[in-house]
């Protein structure tokens, strides 16, 4: 049976044929949205995070428990908790809620983008640092490696604080890695390269041409169109639904008027419903079907598999 539109149908694409879905193989990362208030407002946020957005509201230090209690019960296999925002160092709890990860024996991987809400922290950090050493990771959100154009997209006088939370990471041994953006077209060579002019300049310990420790990403245009994703596309275009974000990780978040927490498929797709699995993690184990253009043209096509990019 046919469907009027794209994306329309959860189960059958416009053209009738069987939509593609991924199960969960093992929960490995859970990601925690610590709420989407952000000190900035970038041209391009994928969540649209700004000052004033708490669509998205601030996670406790008592929900996030909840979570890993719910982890440790049914056994699940997770290695990783990331954290995204918004700034999750807005989030009067952080401190906490990091602590209680790493304490539990979690690899954490916080996005943030150093600026002055991180620097705050400076002493918990550096506490956290000595005592979890690198089971901490902090990726942090340099859009260009050229003033203009990170300014561009993040806004005015956005490029310096930047450079100083940089600076004091590396200066004091933190792991820490890189997340880029690939919006002004250049080559991934031209782009690591610049990087690596940057980061020596200012004797940052990131290796440009290691692709973990400066990730590219590719950019979510939502106005160009990109074709669905039927259970066929798996063979023909020699992409395991095993490899997809929705196959290993989940995002908890709390929307605003919400009383309860909600576990969303992914940290791609944070206010879509019909991405909503449920308020458990045991309830979001079911299968994702893939009813959103991001889905074909940021995973299955775009290869985006290394979760997300921004803070
Ligand atoms: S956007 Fe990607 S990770 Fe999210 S549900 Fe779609 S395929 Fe899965
Ligand atoms: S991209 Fe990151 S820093 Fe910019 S508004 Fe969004 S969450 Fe905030």
């Amino acid at each position: 049976m046919k469907t009027e539109t794209k994306f329309s149908d959860p189960t059958i694409t416009a053209t009738g044929e069987k939509r593609a879905w991924v199960d969960l193989t093992a929960l490995k990362t859970l990601w925690f949205n610590t709420g989407t208030l952000c000190n900035l407002a970038c041209v391009n946020c994928y969540i649209e995070s700004t000052p004033k957005n708490d669509a998205l509201v601030y996670l406790t230090h008592g929900e996030v428990i909840t979570y890993l209690n719910e982890i440790a019960k049914e056994d699940y296999p997770t290695e990783e908790i990331g954290i995204t925002g918004g700034e999750p160092f807005m989030n009067p709890d952080i401190i906490p809620i990091i602590e209680e990860c790493l304490e539990r024996g979690f690899k954490l991987l916080v996005l943030t983008n150093a600026m002055r809400p991180m620097m705050k922290y400076e002493d918990d950090l550096l506490r956290l640092k000595d005592t979890y050493a690198s089971a901490l990771t902090l990726r942090i959100s340099v859009d260009h490696f050229k003033r203009e154009r990170h300014e561009e997209e993040r806004g005015p006088r956005s490029w310096e604080p930047m450079v100083l939370g940089l600076k004091w990471l590396s200066n004091h041994d933190f792991t820490i890695d890189i997340a880029g953006r690939t919006l002004w077209g250049e080559e991934e060579s031209e782009l690591r390269q610049g990087f690596d002019t940057f980061l020596k300049q200012h004797n940052i310990k990131i290796d440009a041409h290691d692709k973990k420790q400066l990730m590219l990403f590719p950019e979510m245009d939502e106005n160009v169109p990109v074709p669905e994703i039927t259970t066929a596309c798996w063979g023909i275009l020699n992409v395991d639904p095993d490899d997809m974000m929705c196959a290993s990780s989940r995002m908890v978040v709390k929307r605003k008027g919400d009383e309860k927490l909600s576990v969303m498929a992914c940290t791609l797709l944070a206010y879509d419903q019909q991405f909503n699995m449920g308020k458990s993690l045991k309830e979001a184990s079911k299968a994702i079907h893939l009813n959103h253009p991001h889905c074909s043209k940021f995973c299955v096509l775009g290869g985006g598999a290394c979760s997300i990019s921004e803070a």
